[in-house]
């Protein structure tokens, strides 16, 4: 593309948070080598915006058991051949007592869709709320509106449900018995009801097109969130999906700097699916508009048994030495590990 027009739409994206569709597509499409000025007015803006602060989110997986099959994920139910783990109570508060002695604001709790019973997840909540002064970020997919509802009168601050593809027949093909309105009226309600919501997409999935990321951008700026997400595409061998192409870093900072641009107040997670793929790709998206990065806290025995997808980075490590890692990538680029909480910009 022309760089007159590149930096014309830019421009606009910078000044207006807003673009249409036809030209979000025309940015996506573009070589990433003619896209610098993209990616330095994303870091601007982050830089305007969030400051030198990056927040660090800490993941506890406390389970991998799955009812849902979804085509990419190897947390899938018909995976056979994963070893299935589920943490107790008393441990995975443990482990959030633990991310808090380690200086973590926010402790995120994820799991497949395990039906963890609502009540025991409302006591986890209540109990890491009394013990420490973290803030609570729930990923546990799809449940009812009556434990949403429940989660957030114990506490809980956060909802992290991403959805995945905004183009609802893609969706619908990856996630066999799910569907995209259920996930939209989803994010909807836990919004009125008062959690912060973080959503995203997974970049490069097999029939994806630009058209699609598009409107992925132009659904996230609807739904108002508060956090968005991307990350690239993964083949598991165990999935439908196994023969696939791996998803680019290029698409993904693509998308990450024009999330910047369009959701300027959203955080924007440097994900751990791009730091799989390239060893510098978390560094490469606190470049371009990124803001949050989510290091593992999960005990080490249980880490390999949660492949969502392969070669997920940092299975080896400990949860202090993630810790120690991270804090020592956020330096390497000036900037500064945050001492707040980290709520929401809106
Ligand atoms: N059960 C929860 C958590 C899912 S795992 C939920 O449904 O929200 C967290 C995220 O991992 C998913 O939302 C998806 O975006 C991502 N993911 C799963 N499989 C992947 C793969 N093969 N490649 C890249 N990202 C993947």
């Amino acid at each position: 593309m022309n760089q007159f027009r590149i930096k014309r739409l830019v421009d606009q994206a910078f000044e207006q948070a807003e673009l249409a569709k036809e030209d979000i597509k025309a940015l996506l499409t573009a070589d990433i080598a003619e896209l610098d000025y993209l990616l330095q007015q994303a870091d601007q803006k982050r830089k305007e915006v969030c400051g030198d602060e990056v927040h660090l989110r800490a993941i506890i997986e406390f389970s991998s058991y799955c009812k849902q099959n979804c085509h990419y994920c190897g947390l899938r139910k018909e995976n056979h051949k994963l070893e299935r783990y589920q943490l107790k109570k008393d441990e995975i508060i443990e482990t959030a007592g633990m991310a808090s002695e380690l200086g973590y604001q926010t402790v995120v709790l994820q799991s497949g869709e395990d039906e963890y019973p609502a009540a025991e997840i409302a006591e986890i909540i209540k109990e890491i709320k009394n013990t420490t002064d973290l803030a609570i970020t729930l990923s546990l997919g799809e449940r009812d509106f009556a434990a949403y509802k429940l989660w957030r009168e114990a506490g809980a601050d956060r909802y992290l449900l991403k959805h995945e593809t905004a183009d609802q027949a893609l969706y619908e093909k990856y996630h066999p018995g799910m569907s995209f309105e259920n996930r939209i009226e989803s994010l909807n309600y836990l919004k009125t009801i008062g959690y912060q919501i973080g959503s995203g997409v997974i970049i490069d999935l097999p029939g994806q097109t630009p058209e699609i990321l598009a409107e992925d951008l132009l659904l996230s700026q609807d739904l108002k969130l508060d956090m968005i997400g991307s990350g690239p595409f993964i083949p598991h061998e165990q999935t439908p999906l196994a023969e696939s192409k791996t998803g680019t870093v290029e698409m993904t900072l693509k998308f990450t700097a024009l999330s910047r641009l369009l959701l300027p107040l959203a955080h924007i997670p440097a994900t751990t699916a791009l730091g799989t793929i390239d060893a510098e790709g978390r560094q490469k998206a606190l470049l371009a508009g990124a803001n949050v990065v989510m290091p593992n806290v999960t005990d080490s025995k249980y880490r390999e048994k949660y492949q969502i997808y392969p070669e997920k980075i940092c299975v080896n490590e400990e949860a202090g030495d993630c810790r120690q890692c991270i804090g020592g990538i956020i330096a390497s680029l000036g900037r500064e590990v945050s001492q707040t909480k980290g709520h929401s910009l809106r």
